[in-house]
């Protein structure tokens, strides 16, 4: 069957991510492949709302494939949350012509583009940019290995300085639902307790692991502690909590922030954008709509963007029960 669409605007929506460049290359590239138009959507949905939109052919992207960020920019943007605003929408793609979108972002940026899909039965093609992995139909979004890396990287940096004082560390990453990046990098950096959203395994068993590891001759700890995580204190608080309760112990801070989104993406998150967007493109000018490309034992899958967007994902067992292992 030949396909109908002829244009595709492609954008990026809600928080950056690394690989996100590496994926509007992906979809250009492969609209020039196909030989059917491409246009870039400057952010997000502010962008679609404005008509901020720039014809992008396969030249356009060279040389971002290597760059955090997003070259289209991102938007949060209310406008588009209201039936006027996606009318307003809707007119500017008639407009240029573009008949077909695909949606770089996370699950507020899904719920948007269904909406809109439903309102005007406009074909619509998600792909998870976020750093978060807590998208549900992907074992890994776009830009979560490479924040791994750069938390693993920060916290080996932090070590060498809590071991040469003899200091506990506890690092904050980002993570306010799920405790992906601290289970996963708390892991891959060696530390000595994980604190996350899921699971609240009490304040003593921290306290009892610090003494057990004071005692067994440790000279450095470091305790990763999710944004959201569910002890019922933030970091500064937990700090207070264990130098109050273990005056043997020198606590320092160290909240990660935004430096976890940045910087350049890991060689996975660029082949993952570079496959993520084929599939977007394929899956859309096959006639499909309204579903997310996500990647699980390597292969490429579709899932609704309905399911997606209610699906949780769930922390891997077997990955917490190593950790437990390892701080022994
Ligand atoms: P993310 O995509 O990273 O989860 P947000 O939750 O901020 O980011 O969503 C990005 C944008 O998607 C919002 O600023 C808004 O324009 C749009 N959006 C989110 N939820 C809805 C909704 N229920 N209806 C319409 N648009 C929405």
């Amino acid at each position: 069957m030949k396909s109908t669409i002829k244009k595709i605007g492609v954008f990026t929506s809600g928080g950056d991510s690394p690989g996100m460049n590496a994926a509007i290359r992906s979809v250009v590239r492969t609209c020039a492949y196909m030989k059917i138009e491409c246009v870039g959507i400057y952010r997000g949905y502010q962008g679609l709302i404005e008509g901020d939109f720039k014809p992008m052919d396969a030249r356009s992207v060279n040389n971002i494939i290597n760059k955090g960020g997003t070259i289209l920019k991102s938007a949060r943007c209310d406008e588009f949350r209201t039936p006027e605003g996606r009318a307003t929408a809707h007119e500017k793609l008639k407009a240029e012509g573009i008949d077909g979108l695909v949606v770089i972002g996370g699950d507020g940026s899904f719920t948007g583009a269904l909406i809109f899909n439903k309102e005007y039965n406009f074909p619509i093609m998600g792909i998870p940019g976020t750093i978060d992995n807590d998208i549900f139909g992907t074992t890994f979004t776009l830009g979560f290995d490479t924040a791994l890396n750069t938390v693993v990287d920060a916290i080996d940096k932090i070590r060498d300085t809590a071991s040469s004082h003899n200091r506990l560390f506890f690092v904050e990453v980002m993570g306010r639902d799920v405790g992906h990046i601290a289970l996963n990098a708390g892991v891959g950096a060696g530390a000595e307790e994980i604190l996350i959203p899921e699971e609240d395994r009490g304040l003593e068993r921290l306290l009892e692991s610090l003494k057990r590891s004071k005692k067994s001759g440790k000279s450095s700890s470091i305790v990763i502690v999710a944004e959201g995580d569910k002890s019922g204190k933030n970091v500064f608080e937990l700090k207070e909590y264990v130098e109050e309760h273990l005056p043997i112990y020198d606590v320092r801070v160290s909240v990660l922030g935004h430096m976890q989104r940045g910087g350049s993406p890991s060689c996975y998150d660029r082949v993952l954008a570079s496959r993520m967007g084929v599939k977007a493109v394929e899956a859309l000018l096959e006639g499909k709509t309204s579903l997310m490309v996500g990647v699980r034992d390597n292969e490429l899958i579709l899932t609704p963007i309905e399911k997606a967007i209610k699906g949780h994902t769930k922390l891997d067992k077997e990955l917490i029960r190593v950790s437990d292992i390892m701080t022994t």
